[in-house]
Order: structure tokens, then C-alpha cells, then sequence
């Protein structure tokens, strides 16, 4: 996700107080120091702080790891692994893992719903295909419910980037949970949605089946057409989040776009226009397709499959 520099300004406030306070109340449980990886994150050129900021030798997340820019985030994963190419199996990375998992509840029980708010993401960026959205609970001691907030790199290896807020992403439990749970996209090269258009540069298809002489989408026959032209780290990606799996699930989407195809055919126009002398086809078809031909990318559950489909079926009754 992004964040506005009035976010960041109270981001940064926080964890200076959250150090403070923690200095003040003599509370050091998460300020343990797991040596080696605390040297390695002061004196990493992608994080280390230049400014008089003195945070990292506290071990509170700088204002650099905090911003990070995405790319940055792949080359502090290069960086780390050529350090410590066994890291999951030293004692202090334990340290480090329970420390930034702490940084992060914060982050996420004091930003998490802002910075959603803030990024106006609508639909899971991930599948495209589910409703994601905040709202207020009734009872307002329960707060809000959320969708879960995944780290695009996983917190588990490479917990340093567990606050990284370039790497959270708002997702459906479904992509998060069941698909992606432990997968690793760092070691598969996956691309991150919010930072392509991935979705743009696939193509989705289905096939016809003859049912009493007529041409009807059968179940299941969505399939992704263009697969052997994508690069190779797209087709990675929906072999990963299963998405020729997810979508094809959606065969009532051609469905009614046929329906309503043959319904507004030429006879039904002819009529309408001749009811009314200001309708001509192009307003017709503006009103019967209208949520496929102008179609809100980031608020439509499967725009893309929509916008493909329609557009098919419009090139075949021209
Ligand atoms: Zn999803």
C-alpha cells in the first residue's frame, strides 16, 4: 500500500513514543537484540538512516524500513540472504521475528484500518474477483471488521519487512488464507498487483456448447486465452493465486452477458426506436450494457472477465 506524508508524520510520532514510553515504564520485553541481524539493519544501505533520527541503534523501525519503496523491499531480501544464508536455523532470528511481530500488531491495531481507508482498495487486488471493504461493528467496543492484511513478503521469513507498509496488502480470505497462507512469492519472483496492472495484460475466453439449436456458455469453460504470450512471472502469478481455477467458476458472467445479447436483439431495437423517436442504437446499448462498457475497474468484482467477455459477443452479433 501507499501512504500520504500525514500518515507518515503520525507513524513516526508513534513509534518515537512507543520507544519512550516503553524507556520510561522500563518495559524492554520486545528490545531484546538478536546481534548479528540488528548490525546488519543499521548498517544496511537501503534502511540506514542518514538523518540524526538515532532509531535503529534503539532497535525501533526507521522511517527508511517503515517507507521503504516495493523494489527496495526484493534488494533488502537479496541482501539478507547473502548474509545469512542460514538464517532459519540461528537462534536469534526467533528474536527478530517476535520483536517485529510486536512492531507490527501496533502498526496494524493503530493504522491498519486508516491506512486501508487511505488507499481506496475496494476489490481483493490479488484475484479481482472478491469484496473487500471496512466497516463499523454495531457494538462499537468490537470495533471494526477488517479483510486481512496480508505482507506480500512473508513476515514469517523476512521479518523485517513485517512493517514495511509497501508490502501490506489488503486481500480476500480466500487469496490470503487458503491460497497464499506460507507460499513464498519472493522465491517464485511473483508480481505484486498493486504495483502492475496484471489483470490488464490477461485475457479471458470461454467456450459455447449447442443446447436445442441454440449457443449457450457451458460450466466451467472460462479459460485464460492469451497464456502462452504472457511473461513468464505472469503466468507464475495466476499458477500461484489459482486464478484460471477462480475464475473459471464464473460462468454466469457470459451467461447474462448472451442473455442480454439476445434479448436486445435487432427486432427488439427496431421496435424501441420506433416507440421512440430519440432512442438510436448506440443509446440503446449505452442502457442494456452500461456496467460492461463502462466499467469501474476498482470498485467490479471481475471487471476484466466482464469487459472481455462483453466485448467478444459484441464482435460477434456485429
Ligand atoms: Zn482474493
Amino acid at each position: 500500500m501507499r501512504v500520504s506524508n500525514k500518515l507518515k508524520e503520525k507513524i513516526i510520532k508513534f513509534f518515537d513514543n512507543l520507544f519512550h514510553d516503553s524507556r520510561t515504564n522500563n518495559d524492554n520485553k520486545y528490545m531484546e537484540k538478536s546481534t548479528e541481524f540488528d548490525d546488519w539493519l543499521i548498517n544496511n544501505n537501503y534502511i540506514k538512516n542518514i538523518s540524526n533520527d538515532n532509531s535503529l541503534i534503539n532497535l525501533v523501525p526507521t522511517q527508511k524500513l517503515l517507507f521503504l519503496n516495493f523494489n527496495n523491499c526484493e534488494n533488502l531480501i537479496n541482501d539478507f540472504i547473502i548474509q545469512f544464508s542460514n538464517y532459519e536455523n540461528m537462534t536469534t532470528f526467533s528474536i527478530l521475528k517476535k520483536r517485529f511481530e510486536f512492531y507490527y500488531d501496533k502498526l496494524r491495531d493503530n493504522f491498519g484500518k486508516i491506512l486501508q481507508e487511505e488507499n481506496q482498495i475496494f476489490i481483493c487486488p490479488y484475484c479481482q474477483r472478491n469484496y473487500i471493504g471496512i466497516f463499523n461493528n454495531k457494538d462499537a467496543t468490537k470495533g471494526y471488521t477488517a479483510p486481512d492484511l496480508d505482507h506480500f513478503y512473508l513476515k514469517s521469513k523476512y521479518p523485517f519487512l513485517a512493517v514495511t507498509i509497501s508490502n501490506l496488502i489488503p486481500s480476500c480470505l480466500v487469496c490470503n488464507q487458503r491460497i497464499k497462507g506460507t507460499k513464498d512469492t519472493y522465491e517464485k519472483s511473483i508480481p505484486n498487483p498493486l504495483e502492475e496492472n496484471i489483470f490488464e495484460k490477461i485475457e479471458f475466453d470461454f467456450n459455447y456448447i449447442e443446447f436445442n439449436n441454440d449457443k449457450l456458455p457451458y460450466i466451467n469453460s472460462i479459460y485464460i486465452s492469451n497464456m502462452k504470450d504472457l511473461d513468464d512471472n505472469y503466468k507464475e502469478y495466476i499458477k500461484f493465486f489459482k486464478i484460471q481455477e477462480q475464475y473459471s467458476l464464473h460462468s454466469e458472467i457470459p451467461k447474462n452477458i448472451k442473455r442480454k445479447f439476445d434479448k436486445y436483439n435487432i427486432v427488439k431495437k427496431n421496435h424501441l426506436k420506433k416507440c421512440c423517436s430519440s432512442l438510436n442504437d448506440k443509446i440503446i446499448e449505452d442502457m442494456v450494457f452500461q456496467e460492461y462498457k463502462y466499467i469501474d475497474k476498482k470498485t467490479t468484482p471481475l471487471w476484466k472477465l466482464k469487459q472481455d467477455i462483453y466485448k467478444k459477443m459484441k464482435n460477434e452479433t456485429t
